[in-house]
């Protein structure tokens, strides 16, 4: 028997943990390894409320997770209950998926005045995460920036914009819900430090914004080179560059506007003891399709700041880390440790990116260890012993159906469940 430990629960771990159990069937254990009792990372905790339809890849990961080979073992946190050297005594492999849940910093004067917030933080905000179930973003002023020109940043830009009825359907947090029908905001300004053949937003995510209830994105057609230009565009920019095109021609009468403003390069955050504005400079193209500040500068009013530039990777102690993620070679670490999804790669793709990524590594750890030879490695049993000495006590599949059936029935109408925003209700609610 082999056994294996996936070190986190969102996509790169299920795949990862899918990958494995195919290629080893019964001759392995698999042990899905998260922080908190519920699984699913980025799924539960990053993709939209309102993206329902992406949520439903976690049925693909039920899946995995109820196959005789995995266990899940949740409210376990490595590096700080257990140590991945202990991980690596107990286990033939190691696999690393804990995803890239920090913020990256702007680096400029005024970053660390309330006001401005990560999108982790935001996100994590209306997802129920319990880091951030006390952030309370600051709603009242009429003015926000979302700095950055990816999904995120449309992300958190559309949730600041939709109606109440708009979340009708989605599973955005009791907390979030009230707070944004209140919100006093009307104009969402999102920085591009480049331009319109520059943006990282995918074509669906963009054209969402033409269709909201009482909001309407604004472009300046000077922003855009000519429409020639966009001919050698790869398809998929040229079809979200096109959409940027038309939201031009919009009707501009809905009371929230979206403002696309480009070649603006935040320079500081200013304000009176919380953020009131940011300072950005203009900038043009350099020749290798760079930002270069152009030494002009204006001012954009916003009582919050969303910062929507990037993610990196938690740190592990005596794991090589750098550049935000794991020093890794094609997802090898060291002898028996490996990194898969935005820990291996940083936080770039899709969802659906990570399941060659976990195919991946799960066939070097098949090509290094044969399927039919085994080790005397004690697996999950060992580790819940050594859990148990240190008095933490792991959770499985059969608690997270509690969670969920629980988070079911408390759902409000029209929402698919009311998630538990605090670590010790998800506790409670398995009797712990
Ligand atoms: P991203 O796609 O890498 O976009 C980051 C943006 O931040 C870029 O526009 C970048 O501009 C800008 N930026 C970086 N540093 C900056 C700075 N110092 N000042 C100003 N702007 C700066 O990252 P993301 O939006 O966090 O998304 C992460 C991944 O998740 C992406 O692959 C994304 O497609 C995916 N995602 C998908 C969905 C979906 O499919 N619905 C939803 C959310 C996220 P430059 O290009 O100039 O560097």
């Amino acid at each position: 028997m082999r056994h294996f430990a996936v070190v986190g629960s969102g996509p790169a771990g299920f795949y990862t943990a899918e990958a494995l159990e195919k290629a080893y069937g019964d001759r392995a254990r698999i042990d899905i390894l998260d922080r908190y009792p519920v699984p699913y990372g980025l799924i539960r905790f990053g993709v939209a409320p309102d993206h329902q339809s992406l949520k439903a890849v976690s049925k693909r990961y039920d899946k995995v997770a109820e196959s005789a080979g995995v266990d899940f073992i949740g409210n376990v946190m490595i590096g700080r209950d257990v140590s991945v050297a202990e991980l690596l005594d107990l286990y033939d492999s190691v696999i690393l998926a804990t995803g890239a849940p920090h913020d990256r910093k702007l680096g400029i004067p005024g970053e660390e005045l309330p006001g401005v917030v990560g999108s982790a933080e935001f996100v994590g905000w209306y997802n129920g995460h319990p880091d951030f179930a006390d952030l309370d973003p600051p709603l009242h002023g009429t003015h926000a920036a979302v700095i950055g020109n990816g999904n995120v940043a449309l992300d958190c830009a559309r949730i600041l914009s939709k109606t109440r009825h708009e979340f009708e359907g989605s599973d955005i947090v009791g907390h979030a819900l009230e707070a944004l029908d209140k919100s006093a905001i009307r104009t969402v300004t999102i920085l591009g430090r480049r331009g319109p053949h520059q943006i990282a937003m995918t074509p669906k995510e963009l054209g969402e914004l033409g269709h909201l209830e009482a909001a309407v994105p604004v472009v300046d057609p000077a922003d855009f080179p000519p429409v020639q230009a966009d001919e050698p565009l790869e398809p998929g920019l040229r079809k979200s560059v096109t959409l940027l095109r038309g939201f031009a021609d919009l009707p501009q009468e809905k009371p929230k506007r979206m403002v696309f403003d480009f070649f603006a390069k935040p320079v500081a955050i200013e304000g009176d003891g919380k953020v009131e504005r940011i300072v950005v400079e203009r900038t043009i193209l350099d020749e290798s399709g760079g930002a270069r500040g152009t030494g002009e500068t204006y001012q954009i009013p916003a009582s919050l700041v969303i910062t929507a530039i990037g993610y990196s990777t938690s740190p592990i102690p005596d794991v090589p880390y750098g550049g935000g993620k794991f020093v890794n070679e094609s997802g090898r670490i060291a002898d028996r440790l490996y990194a898969v999804g935005w820990a291996r790669r940083g936080p770039s793709g899709t969802i659906g990116t990570n399941r060659p990524d976990g195919y991946e590594v799960a066939d070097q750890i098949v090509a290094a260890m044969p399927a039919d030879q085994s080790s005397d490695r004690s697996g999950a049993e060992g580790l819940k012993r050594l859990l148990g000495e240190r008095g933490v006590m792991p959770t499985d599949y059969d608690d997270w159906r509690k969670i969920e059936e629980t988070e079911t029935a408390n759902a409000r109408p029209g929402s698919p469940r009311e998630k538990f925003v605090r670590h010790e209700h998800w506790l409670q609610t398995i009797g712990r």
